[in-house]
């Protein structure tokens, strides 16, 4: 059989720890016997940073805007004791903050719905998508603790020097103040990701802020996102017949539970923090949970939304067994595939991503997994494999199909 070509190359970024012994396998097993593999690679191992100070990932990240799709593992975001681990000369940033700087990216998580794994909420029959606004608001906040009475004012100074004013609160006692902000420019992109988003996805799109209580801040949100789906997105979406669809945020969150899934959740930054562990929990496990990240400009980076397992790893290094689930990587591959062979015209790629895919969650619903999935499964008499195992009973379900 003659391996499946492909014309452009994908952007490669390995990574680090029990993710990175599976990409390898991944990659031996279950790409490289269907397909001539092009791929820029860049390692993002913590070491190869280390000794680039840190270079191949803004390298990494200028290619994905050069080829417009990446794949990648995950990678060891450095803290003290990784300084130590791995003798680095300098505490490098997370390379994800890193590539999402540079694509202006939001990222979007989705489930992966397999029967077998059944949802916390009983409802929720198809994944739903959440995306994350991944700029300001609290996460880039200045606070104040204080002490005493007194008067706190929040005042913006033009550039000609002209001072705007508003009163916060006349403090009688101790207490606590807080500003934020958000830039117009942010905003917008991430309207564009998620509309851009949805119409690639033939979804639904919600939004949804506090703008009955923020009628400045969270309704320039609602105002920004409104404007740009009218002048640039609704033609497409009637055409596609999905919808955009903005509401309060907490009536946001009650639809949710009682929806059946199958939509985009676009959130703010603090509510998409808190709502997308939310849904990924109950959707059973991080380790069934992908991640893209989408520019405006319309550039892609799949990855898993877990991190490299370190614990796993250092057994692995013990000789000991492991067997973690590689479904997240596998899905970020297939993600990269199909989006390469959708640009490219190249449909023998997309459809083996899709057959891919379906190998992969045919395995379970089979009773063929991994430990972490064998503990949540509602699925009897299910066989536990290990890391390699699972991936080799992959290969042999896709050789049937
Ligand atoms: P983690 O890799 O997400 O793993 C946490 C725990 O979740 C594991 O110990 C394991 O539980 C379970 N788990 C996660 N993925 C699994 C999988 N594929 N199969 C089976 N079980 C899985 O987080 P971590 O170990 O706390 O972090 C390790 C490193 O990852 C850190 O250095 C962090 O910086 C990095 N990180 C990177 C990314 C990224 O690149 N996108 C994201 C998050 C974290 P049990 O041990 O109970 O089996
Ligand atoms: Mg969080």
């Amino acid at each position: 059989m003659s391996k499946i070509q492909m014309t452009t190359p994908l952007v490669e970024m390995d990574g680090d720890e029990m993710t990175r012994i599976l990409w390898k396998m991944i990659k031996d097993e279950l790409l490289l016997p269907y397909i001539d593999l092009k791929t820029e690679y860049y390692d993002l191992g913590l070491e190869y940073r280390n000794e680039t100070d840190d270079k191949v990932t803004v390298d990494s990240a200028n290619a994905t805007l050069k080829y417009g799709v990446a794949v990648k593992c995950a990678t060891i975001t450095p803290n003290a004791a990784r300084m130590t681990e791995y003798n680095l000369k300098e505490m490098w940033k997370s390379p994800n903050g890193t590539i999402r700087a540079i694509l202006d990216g939001t990222v979007f998580r989705a489930p992966i719905v397999v029967k077998g794994i059944e949802p916390c909420v009983k409802n929720w029959a198809k994944p739903i998508t959440l995306a994350r606004h991944a700029y300001g608001d609290v996460y880039k906040n200045t606070e104040i603790r204080v002490q005493g009475v007194g008067k706190a004012e929040l005042v913006f100074t033009a550039e000609d020097g002209t001072e705007t004013r508003e009163l916060i609160h006349n403090f009688t006692g101790a207490g606590v103040l807080q500003g934020m902000h958000n830039t117009d420019k942010s905003i917008e992109s991430f309207a564009r990701a998620c509309f851009g988003y949805a119409i690639d996805t033939k979804q639904d799109l919600w939004f949804a802020t506090k703008d009955t209580i923020s009628k400045k801040y969270d309704h320039t949100f609602k105002d920004i996102f409104a404007e740009i789906y009218e002048a640039e997105y609704k033609a497409k979406f009637e055409e596609l017949g999905i919808e955009y669809f903005y509401t309060l945020i907490d009536d946001a969150v009650a639809r949710v539970m009682k929806s059946e899934g199958g939509f985009i959740w676009a959130c703010k930054n603090y509510d998409g923090d808190v709502m997308s562990d939310m849904v990924s929990s109950a959707f059973g496990s991080l380790a069934m949970m992908t991640s893209v990240l989408v520019s405006p400009s319309g550039v892609y980076e799949y990855e898993a939304a877990h991190g490299t397992v370190q614990r796993h790893y250092y057994k692995h290094l013990k000789g000991e067994e492991t067997s973690t689930n590689s479904v997240a990587t596998i899905f970020a591959w297939t993600g990269a595939l199909r989006k390469r062979g959708e640009l490219d015209g190249n449909k023998e790629l997309m459809e083996f991503a899709d057959k891919l895919e379906k190998a992969t969650l045919l395995t379970i619903e089979n009773g063929k997994m991994t430990k972490d999935l064998a503990l949540i499964t509602s699925l009897e008499n299910v066989t536990v494999l290990n890391s390699e195992g699972f991936i080799k009973a992959i290969r042999e379900t896709y050789e049937t199909l």
